[in-house]
């Protein structure tokens, strides 16, 4: 049971989005955590140059504290997802403490954005029973993701072999932007900046396309 509350592709919280139509040749690329200052202003200048959609489930604290940042991902037309206010493990968490979490971070990117998200990520990929509710009331759909890079342990090389290995048609990607422990100040998203143009280039060799994770429907 724990393991399924956790693994990214387990399908017993439903409904949930793993992975797009595996026939599309799409791919759908995610960065948790953020924003950051710089690692998601040159993230957002990868993608503006090679034209590549993604989605950025952003932290309501971190909102806060780049509001011009936030407010950039979705004037260049990328997608903003929930991804809690304050990144809190929400395995064994009562309703209040989840809803709670959840409303203050769909306030703060609406306030600052304009733009009141329909996704929603869990940290860690964690969830619970009392979580389903809470986002159907809210009319947030669950992300979770098919492919990872492990940039939060991988150098580059790494981090490109890992992403280009499980990428496929339909695969949801999932890096990150910024890190749920690190204060601002100490986060170090380099890695993830330095092998983003190399993952897209080997993306497009393989013959996927980047789309916006709209065209995931579920
Ligand atoms: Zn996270």
């Amino acid at each position: 049971m724990a393991y399924a509350c956790v693994a990214p592709t387990a399908r017993i919280f439903r409904p949930v989005l793993v992975r797009g139509p595996a026939q599309s040749r799409d791919v759908v690329l995610t960065f948790d955590d953020g924003p950051t200052s710089p690692f998601t202003e040159q993230i957002l200048d990868i993608l503006a140059e090679h034209k590549v959609p993604a989605t950025f489930f952003m932290c309501g604290k971190n909102v806060e504290r780049h509001p011009e940042i936030a407010r950039r991902v979705v004037r260049e037309g990328h997608t903003i997802g929930n991804h809690t206010y304050s990144h809190p493990f929400l395995y064994l968490r009562t309703p209040q403490f989840m809803a709670n979490e959840i409303d203050r971070t769909q306030e703060t990117i609406e306030r600052v954005t304009g733009v009141r998200p329909n996704l929603f990520r869990p940290p860690y990929g964690a969830r619970w029973f009392s979580l389903m509710p809470i986002l159907k009331a809210r009319g947030l759909k669950m992300v979770m993701w098919s492919a990872a890079g492990y940039d939060w342990m991988y150098h580059t090389q790494a981090i490109i072999k890992a992403t280009t290995r499980g990428m496929r048609s339909g695969s949801v990607i999932l890096l990150h932007d910024g890190h749920e422990r690190q204060p601002p100040e100490k986060v170090d998203r380099s890695n993830t900046v330095e092998a983003l143009p190399a993952i897209i280039s080997a993306a497009t060799k393989a013959g996927l396309k980047f789309v916006p994770i709209e065209k995931f429907t579920f």
